[in-house]
């Protein structure tokens, strides 16, 4: 066969072989795997149009392309199959109960509580916290180790419920994007004389999209106006029909605040429970848990609440949770208590890891401590490499057609976020309505009116989707990690653009010539008026740089007032400079455009052409 050449430069060439590479790696760890020389590789990269330096991490695409070029299949290892590989070749495996049906035991349901901000959640928590030690247990609840374990009776039977004690459902969506299922099932919190918001339908949505049953608390009864028929009424609409209008879901009218019916709603949740789950552990093995909230404590070093989710975990284990290892040294439970062993379902802090684990690691017991830390040492490793590798592609338009054309979704997942209800619906339903054959569904998880929060990207990681922002933004640091997770968010301000959009990317027909590239973000802190220039906004930024002479939007609440702006004029102090850096201040003047708020956003962007992959 001839040696083939791009440009001069021999190239090593497959025989169509699969090679595996991790998500993020660099030319010269394709390189090596091929036994080639990076820089034959680096060349490979320029003629194909892309600077790329030997040792930087580069994107899927960029993996895939170059394997293409050189006849190789590239496949790209998640890190969450990485660590199955990892723990497989300890022979480890996490996730399954050892032994069969005959070792399993049952055991407590690990409940979240969600719900709009209000609505009453942390006081429920403490509420139930409360009704147990009325139930007569000494000494109390002293210590907050982020989950708490009560009982209650139920049918003549005693029974435990654990909570995770962190209200809201970040802490939830933020586990399930990493791959961990922490919740069994989630209580949402309606306050009866609000009813039904936008975060209790987002808290609802990601209890759906995860596939955890809900049982609904209605809270504040006691207030006046209360109208608990209609939250059931409201709720109705979104797929939670009330047992007692001949649906599924329990609903509790409860008080957190007078302690009304908190015993009928933890019995609504066993009840739930034992109708839609099968709740069963083998407590007789090494534990295997999950880390759901560490710190480091000045006298105790390095701590970690954990939920056994099988085994039993005792003192003196061996463990190593994420990238921290160690021996148990001591472990207490919810009520301050040091306790010897923790069984399935059971919160408990640790003592005697040597650094933090995050939240959603899991943890697992092994023989040696040798084991403990090769594995720690090498998730390390990886955490440092994934860390480098910034665009995570994950499903996005412009490849849709072909990851719908590999198989790899079957549905296209999708957010919508609008400046307004109607318009959203209106969107949603057209969409909905999109002829885009039999193969694909289109799934909207979740709809709302607002910016594009950390909580829609979270839910888009979670589940692969793709968010439209119809007059609206990301707000806060959402846009910054949207753009490090490789989540697609995609911006409109004309519903049909948006459909044609999407409908031409289901057809693979997509081409996109320029993308827009955020660039920074200046919230204004100051207006000065000036009669030569106008109104000069006194900012701060916020996020990258702000450039002169580039495009900008106007943002105020996260909607969208002006577009196609222009950054006429920056200046620090006195003088005219041509950018400004996150964390500084200076000035900012937008022409002849003068309609500016203190608290307003400038989001600067600029429009870059884009290789059509
Ligand atoms: P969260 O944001 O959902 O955690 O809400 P909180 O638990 O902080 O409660 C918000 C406010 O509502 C607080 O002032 C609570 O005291 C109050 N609240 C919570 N539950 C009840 C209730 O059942 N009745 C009344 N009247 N007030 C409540």
């Amino acid at each position: 066969m001839q040696a083939p050449s791009v440009g001069g430069v021999m190239l090593p060439r497959g025989n169509g072989d699969t090679i595996r590479l991790s998500r993020g790696a660099s030319l010269t760890d394709f390189a090596e795997k091929i036994g080639a020389n990076p820089a034959s590789l680096v060349a490979v990269m320029m003629n194909l149009g892309e600077m790329v330096t030997a040792t930087q991490s580069v994107s899927d695409d960029t993996l895939t392309m170059l394997g293409e070029e050189m006849n190789y299949v590239v496949q790209i290892v998640s890190p969450e199959e990485e660590d199955r590989e990892l723990l497989e070749s300890f022979d480890i495996e996490f996730g399954e109960d050892e032994g069969g049906e005959e070792a399993l035991v049952s055991r407590p349901p690990v409940v979240t509580v969600m719900g709009h901000v209000d609505h009453g959640k942390t006081r429920l928590l403490d509420a139930i916290r409360k009704t147990n030690v009325v139930a007569g247990e000494a000494g109390g609840i002293t210590q907050g180790i982020g989950a708490y374990q009560v009982g209650t009776e139920v049918n003549g039977e005693d029974r435990k419920i654990t909570f995770i004690d962190t209200p809201g459902h970040e802490a939830f969506t933020a586990m399930r994007a990493r791959g961990a299922k922490s919740t069994d099932i989630a209580i949402l919190v309606v306050a009866a004389n609000d009813g039904v918001m936008p975060q209790t339908i987002e808290a609802l949505n990601h209890a759906k999209a995860a596939g955890v049953p809900i049982v609904v608390a209605v809270n504040k009864i006691d207030v006046e106006g209360a109208d608990p028929v209609k939250v059931r009424g409201q709720l109705t609409e979104f797929g939670l029909v009330a047992e007692e209008y001949g649906g599924d879901t329990m609903f509790v009218d409860i008080s957190a605040k007078q302690g009304l019916h908190i015993d009928s709603l933890l019995e609504a949740v066993v009840l739930t429970a034992d109708a839609s789950l099968d709740l069963r552990a083998n407590p007789n093995q090494d534990a295997q848990g999950i880390a759901i909230e560490s710190h480091l404590d000045r006298g105790r070093g390095a701590v970690s609440t954990v939920l056994v989710q099988r085994g039993t975990l005792r003192i003196g284990d061996t463990v190593v949770v994420g990238d921290a290892y160690g021996r148990v040294r001591a472990m207490l439970d919810d009520k301050g208590n040091n306790v010897e062993e923790a069984t399935p379902s059971t919160p408990v802090l640790v003592l005697g890891l040597t650094n933090v684990p995050g939240a959603g690691d899991n943890l697992i017991v092994v023989d040696e401590d040798r084991t403990a830390r090769q594995i720690a040492e090498k998730r390390a490793a990886r955490e440092r490499n994934a860390a480098f590798a910034k665009r995570v592609r994950r499903v996005s338009l412009e490849d849709l057609d072909k990851v719908l054309k590999a198989g790899l979704v079957q549905e296209l997942n999708l957010i919508i976020k609008g400046d307004a209800s109607g318009a959203v619906e209106a969107l949603e339903s057209s969409l909905l309505q999109l002829d885009v054959g039999e193969e694909v569904d289109i799934r909207v998880l979740h709809r709302g009116v607002g910016a594009v929060t950390e909580s829609d990207i979270d839910l888009a990681m979670g589940s692969d989707a793709i968010v439209i922002g119809y007059n609206v933004r990301a707000a806060g640091r959402a846009a910054q990690m949207a753009e490090r997770e490789g989540v697609d968010v995609r911006y409109y301000s004309v519903i049909y653009q948006a459909i044609e959009e999407i409908e031409a990317a289901l057809k693979g027909l997509l081409k996109p010539e320029y993308e827009e590239v955020e660039l920074g973000t200046a919230e204004i802190r100051e207006v000065f008026r000036s009669s030569k220039l106008g109104n000069i906004a006194g900012v701060l930024i916020r996020s990258g740089e702000v450039k002169r002479n580039t495009k900008a939007r106007l943002l105020r609440d996260g909607k969208v007032i002006a577009e196609n702006l222009n950054i006429e004029g920056l200046r620090r102090f006195k003088d005219d400079v041509t950018e400004i850096r996150e964390g500084y201040e200076g000035g900012i003047n937008l022409g002849n455009f003068n309609d500016i708020k203190i608290d307003d956003v400038i989001a600067t962007y600029e429009m870059r052409e884009k290789p059509r992959a």
